[in-house]
């Protein structure tokens, strides 16, 4: 068996697609396309790459997208000064916070005054919160990337054995909410399920693997369920390369699915913010009254 390579770079190209139909069909309805803004502290190149990408996807869909760059000595309340701001324009639709911060500016703390209906990230408390309840249009964004590609698969998730390896707060945890919502059986795993012993037998049981811990070849070929759909989100460097969680070369020969990286879940993940802008610009339209959906 060889598994078919779910590649990043084609179905962000699809989703970017239909989304540039659903903006300009609501950009005729409301006379404006949805504005979003980044807020960057300070530059760092990492950063500026990501926001990069940010403007050429928002480019491409038809989306109004700004980069703010406060300076580097810009205080924690400043930037809630500036948030409060853009919260109170009605001309901006979606706000982030570009992360890494100055060391002084807890994210956590800032994040949290981003308008629920303005959170680009849906990272905002009330929005996970929200996710909870089974609303999930305003989602974390690589999680939502993650079920994109799930969802290309083909492949139902009801009833499957879904395993995630990663608890972290912007993927592992708020992925086994999405993928409760489709009636997966969720299992996740973290560095303690590695203390136990008992990390491959998880793995060896997952229709559906999804690792998200940041250590490369964490997970060898050879303890995936043949047939499995493999998600690796894991971005490490080595070197001049950046590879996975997942020892591809072994995952290839027993899975049915997956992802290369890079060029899988990375490339998705900057569509799911700009899907995550329009979804919220949809929500304010209709408190305003606007009939557009
Ligand atoms: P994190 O550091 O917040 O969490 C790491 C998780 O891995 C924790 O749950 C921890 O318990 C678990 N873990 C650590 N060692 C382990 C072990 N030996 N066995 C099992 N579990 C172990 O990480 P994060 O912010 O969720 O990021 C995880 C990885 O995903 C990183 O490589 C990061 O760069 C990448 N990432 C990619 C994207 C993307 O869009 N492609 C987005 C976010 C994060």
């Amino acid at each position: 068996m060889s598994a078919q390579i779910l590649d990043g770079k084609a179905l962000a190209q699809r989703l970017k697609d239909a989304l540039k139909v659903e903006v300009a069909d609501l950009s005729k309805k409301t006379g404006a396309a949805p504005r979003l803004v980044n807020i960057m502290v300070g530059e760092e190149h990492g950063a500026c790459a990501y926001a990069r990408s940010q403007r050429l996807a928002a480019d491409y869909i038809g989306i109004r997208y700004e980069l703010t760059t406060l300076p580097r000595d810009t205080s924690q309340e400043e930037l809630i000064g500036r948030i409060r701001r853009f919260n109170a324009d009605e001309d901006v639709n979606g706000i982030m916070i570009h992360k890494p911060l100055p060391e002084r500016i807890h994210y956590g703390i800032v994040a949290n005054f981003v308008d629920t209906n303005k959170d680009l990230e849906g990272i905002n408390v009330a929005n996970i919160g929200k996710m909870i309840l089974g609303d999930t249009r305003i989602i974390p964004c690589t999680p939502a990337a993650v079920m994109e590609h799930i969802r290309a698969t083909g492949i139902g998730l009801r009833g499957k054995e879904a395993v995630i390896v990663g608890h972290s707060h912007i993927v592992g945890k708020p992925l086994s909410l999405l993928l409760l919502e489709e009636y997966a059986t969720v299992t996740v795993c973290h560095v303690a399920t590695s203390e136990a012993g008992r990390l491959r037998e998880h793995v060896g049981r997952a229709d559906i693997l999804i690792v998200a811990v940041g250590r490369p070849a964490l997970i060898p070929g050879g303890w995936i369920k043949k047939g499995a759909v493999v998600i690796d989100v894991g971005i490490n460097r080595q070197g001049e390369t950046i590879v996975g969680d997942v020892d591809f070369e072994g995952a290839r020969k027993r899975a049915a699915f997956l992802t290369p990286v890079p060029g899988g879940v990375g490339p998705v993940t900057v569509v799911m913010l700009m899907r995550n802008g329009i979804e919220a610009y949809k929500m304010q339209m209709s408190t305003r009254g606007d009939r557009i959906v």
